[in-house]
């Protein structure tokens, strides 16, 4: 596994509990069939390249070993990786709309889902840097009780659908972490403020310690007790398939502060700089392709080209 070559110290591992997934995309220019998908598969990828992923999620009887294979291609530690015989992988069919800038969900099936609860194996609760990844706020919920003693940072995402159907959990959530990680229409949704800088002061209020909101092309905003910051997004020209670009965003970011094992204002406003680089490589190809085989040098390079971008 290449890694960025960030701090001098052994970066802290990262664990990383979500959804994986086969996705049926439709995008205006072409279509990808039971592509690997899921938060935790663009997540875990994305922290593998500051720091050593953990990875728990469910995979059904479907889920051959060749995938598994792509996992441990990238050090994944893959012990919290449960298979259930009883059924399929979890299903998740997007379309987006013309230029991208919306996307529906056209079908989705639970699958082995449908009862998976995330339990951690013994050694993964000492870790010190969490993502909870978008799965339904109640599992969530479950995985933050088993981390209650070891307090590690905690990021956590999250999409439109729990806003819809469990918000209370989804508040619960927000009240509990370090990081809440979310986009701009979800906010508004959420909070009631279409004005981002409101709808940021919002989810502070929310218990929340830290937010960043997402505007997709339009870059990124961190709300924080010491201040706030903006960034561009990476000036991408070939887009293919944005699916899984705010998970390798959130699991890039983690990954940098866990890396500096730093999670400062000033060492979450780098790591935005990294994630942002690290998610413009997934929305390039389909599934985690581009992101699997960009390298931590093209990544580097990324980062690189958008710090000199954002200096005066
Ligand atoms: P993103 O584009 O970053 O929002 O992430 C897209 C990924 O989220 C896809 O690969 C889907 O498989 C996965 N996904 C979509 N809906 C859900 C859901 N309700 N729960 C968990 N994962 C989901």
């Amino acid at each position: 596994m290449n890694r960025l070559k960030l701090a001098s110290t052994e970066p802290k591992p990262v664990l990383v509990v979500g959804s994986v997934a086969f996705d049926n995309i439709i995008t205006p220019h072409a279509t990808g069939e039971r592509i690997l998908g899921g938060s935790a598969s663009y997540a875990a990828l994305a922290a593998s390249y500051y720091a050593p992923s953990r990875l728990v999620g469910v995979v059904g009887h479907d889920f051959d070993e060749k995938y598994i294979d792509r996992f441990r291609a990238h050090g994944f530690d893959i012990e919290g990786l449960q298979r259930d015989e009883s059924g399929p992988t979890f299903f998740w069919k997007g379309k987006y709309h013309e230029n991208f800038n919306k996307r529906d969900t056209i079908d989705i099936q639970l699958n082995v889902f449908e009862t998976f609860r995330p339990e951690l194996p013994d050694n993964y609760k000492d870790s010190e840097y969490l993502m909870l990844g978008n799965i339904a706020p109640g599992l969530q919920l479950h995985v933050l009780e088993q981390v209650a003693e070891a307090k590690p940072y905690i990021l956590a995402d999250t999409i439109d659908l729990w806003i819809d159907i469990q918000k209370d959990e989804l508040l619960q959530v927000v009240s509990r972490v370090d990081l809440f990680v979310i986009n701009d229409s979800e906010s508004e949704q959420l909070t009631g403020e279409k004005n981002i800088i409101l709808a940021g002061q919002k989810l502070l209020k929310l218990g929340t310690k830290a937010a960043i909101i997402k505007k997709g092309e339009h870059g990124a905003y961190l709300f924080h007790p010491d201040g706030l910051f903006a960034l561009p997004a990476y000036p991408v020209t070939k887009l293919r398939d944005p699916t899984g670009a705010g998970d390798s965003f959130a699991g890039g970011l983690l990954g940098y502060l866990a890396a500096h094992d730093d999670t400062s204002f000033k060492a979450i406003c780098k790591a935005m700089v990294y994630a942002t680089a690290t998610a413009s490589m997934t929305g390039e190809d389909f599934s985690c392709d581009r992101l699997e085989s960009a390298g931590a040098d093209a990544i580097q390079a990324r980062s690189d080209e958008l710090l000199a971008m954002t200096q005066l």
